[in-house]
Formats: structure tokens, sequence, C-alpha cells
């Protein structure tokens, strides 16, 4: 059988208006989820810089929680917090939490 060339594979994944990144619910395929220890967070706001979904929610200058619909659970935030105030959980461990 012949392989396709890139000219008959079907179109997916297509952006065809801007701003609509909140129309797309990067959480459902996430694999491990971010969580915060409040004891530790100093509220840095580093985290909420570097998320690439802006899913760490801020109100007054503080976390107040992560958007668990779009965070597709990259762990950049957790990498870049300079406390270690954010675990990764397996989302299969999250329904225990
Ligand atoms: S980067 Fe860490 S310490 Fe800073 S606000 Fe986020 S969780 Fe808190
Ligand atoms: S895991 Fe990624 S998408 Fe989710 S809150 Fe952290 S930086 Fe944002």
């Amino acid at each position: 059988m012949k392989e396709k060339g890139w000219k008959e594979i079907p179109e997916g994944g297509l952006i065809l208006e801007g701003g609509n990144a909140s129309k797309y619910n990067t959480g459902s395929w996430r694999a491990f989820c971010p969580v915060r220890d409040e004891e530790k967070c100093v509220n840095c706001l580093t985290c909420w810089v570097y998320c690439p979904d802006s899913a760490i929610i801020v109100k007054d200058n503080k976390i107040v929680g992560i958007d668990l619909e779009h965070c597709k659970g990259c762990g950049i935030c957790a990498k870049q917090c300079p406390k270690q105030a954010i675990k990764m959980v397996p989302e299969g461990e999250m329904k225990d939490k």
C-alpha cells in the first residue's frame, strides 16, 4: 500500500479564530495534576507567569486555585516554583485527594 503524502492527510487541530483557547478543554487529557501546598507557597506568582495555559487563578495578587479544565499537566509550574510548593500527582491518585 502506498503511503499517503502530507497533502492527503485529513486536516485536524485547526485554530480558525483568535482568542478561542478557552473553548478547548486541555485538562481532559492531563496525566499529571498540579497540587499546590499552601503552607509552602509564598504567592510570588512565578507559576502564574510561566503557565502556558493561564490556568493559575490569581485574585488580589494571591493564588486562589488552578483551572483544571484548562491545565494540561505540563509541570512547568512545579519546575519553576522557587519554593517547591507544587507537586505533580498522577491523575489516578487524584481521586483519593
Ligand atoms: S511559584 Fe510556587 S511559591 Fe510562587 S506562587 Fe506559585 S506555587 Fe506559590
Ligand atoms: S501543569 Fe502546566 S498547564 Fe497546569 S497549571 Fe502548571 S504550568 Fe499550567
